[in-house]
């Protein structure tokens, strides 16, 4: 029985775990619950990956590219994919907030508010500064993702500079980022059982009633961040990258369905890089290096989701907006995808960003809050995908790609 587990393709177990955790959580209720241990069991499995397998394999991603000039080669593009996506996103957003309308005609009374989470203190200088690593060790007790980046990348770009002497720290850099895969591949197998307890969990504790009144909401934000998903990022693979659609989904089938349960791109980077790797045949030196920085800032799903529920709360509340708010939303729209950490909610925190300045009333986040996983989930998914898509498509315009992998990826 145990050879026949290990025998179904791990996306094929995640699948069915996900489907059964819905149905499990339905039939159960909020007393679900009481298996989301399980999934917290997960997710801390995971994350106990991110920091080692940041700094192994960006530094030895970096040191592997060879040289300053194709560095940034590679950083360039990604850059600019990731700010022209961003950009689409939020106009995404907006649209969908302007035509459909979601806010008008919802009675607030109906729904239990959620806390209003603190405003976000932080400004333009306070998340340039927090960038630099005033401890690299600290950063690495933190999980402090953006600063570690930043470390790892100035280590790597040290070893290149080195050059002869800096071959046997190369070394051990690349040795340790084989040990940290293989121990990525252990604890994905844990990844059914944590997808499974997630779900039933969220399944089971949605409350239907802020549900039905926020419905249209919901529905919106699935909406955009699946355009994202099948019109954007197809389009960028197929045109760009030139590569078959179906086989990219395909490979990064296990990163969707992770980022989906835990709502945390953070979480699920270890699952990203390995799909990009292994089934798409990114080079490891573009996939953990566009991936991981990627994973921090490059948040399509979230920077929709701040321009439509910025239209949302203008419209419950009665607020007017004129042309100049909507690119101001833009633009912190961005900026709060870009400052949004990686973890479940952290959306949310960053529409007190977009709100004050537009004018539109914090309560608003208070009124979302109830269903925010349900959107969180959905707009992980998409920032999820996007790192993979932007990476595969960087690597294609690179050549930092091995096609035959990917189109050889039956068994995934
Ligand atoms: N949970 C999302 C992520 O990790 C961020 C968000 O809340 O939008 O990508």
């Amino acid at each position: 029985m145990l050879k026949t587990w290990f025998e179904i393709p791990l996306w094929q177990r995640v699948i069915t775990a996900l489907i059964l955790g819905v149905l499990t959580g339905w039939a159960w209720g909020p007393e679900a619950e009481s298996i989301k241990w399980i999934g917290d069991f997960f997710i801390k499995s995971i994350k106990m990956l991110v920091v080692p397998l940041i700094f192994f394999s960006l530094v030895s991603g970096v040191a592997a590219i060879g040289d300053l000039r194709k560095l940034g080669a590679v950083g360039g593009r990604a850059m600019l994919l990731f700010v022209v996506t961003g950009q689409i996103a939020v106009w995404l957003g907006l649209a969908l907030g302007t035509f459909v309308q979601p806010g008008a005609g919802v009675d607030t009374s109906a729904i239990q508010m959620g806390a209003t989470p603190e405003p976000n203190p932080t400004t333009a200088v306070d998340m340039i500064l927090s960038i630099v690593p005033e401890s690299p060790v600290q950063v690495m007790a933190d999980v402090a993702v953006l600063p570690l980046i930043v470390f790892s990348m100035l280590v790597g770009i040290g070893i290149l500079m080195a050059k002869e002497e800096g071959e046997p720290v190369q070394k051990v850099f690349d040795s340790g980022a084989v040990i940290m895969q293989k121990v990525t591949m252990i604890v994905m197998e844990l990844t059914p059982f944590g997808v499974f307890a997630l779900m039933a969990w969220v399944a089971g504790t949605l409350g239907i009633d802020a549900l039905i009144a926020l419905s249209k909401l919901v529905a919106l934000n699935y909406a955009g961040c699946l355009l994202i998903i099948f019109v954007m990022y197809s389009a960028m693979i197929k045109f760009l990258a030139r590569l078959p659609v179906r086989d990219f989904f395909r490979g990064i089938i296990d990163a969707m369905a992770v980022s989906y349960s835990t709502a945390s791109s953070n979480a699920t980077l270890p699952v990203t890089l390995r799909c990009a790797e292994r089934n798409l045949g990114v080079s490891n030196s573009v996939a953990s290096f566009v991936i991981s920085l990627g994973a921090t800032i490059n948040m399509n799903g979230t920077a929709m989701y701040l321009g439509l529920a910025t239209l949302f709360g203008a419209q419950i509340f009665g607020v007017d907006l004129s042309l100049g708010q909507y690119f101001l939303i833009s633009i912190l729209a961005t900026l709060g995808a870009v400052g949004a950490a990686g973890i479940p909610g952290a959306g949310l925190i960053m529409m007190a960003l977009v709100f004050g300045a537009v004018g539109v009333p914090l309560e608003t986040i208070a009124f979302v809050a109830g269903v925010d996983r349900i959107m969180d989930m959905m707009r992980t998914t998409t920032n999820v995908s996007g790192d993979a898509a932007v990476a595969t498509t960087v690597a294609v315009m690179t050549g930092e790609i091995d096609t035959a992998e990917m189109i050889s990826a039956d068994d995934v």
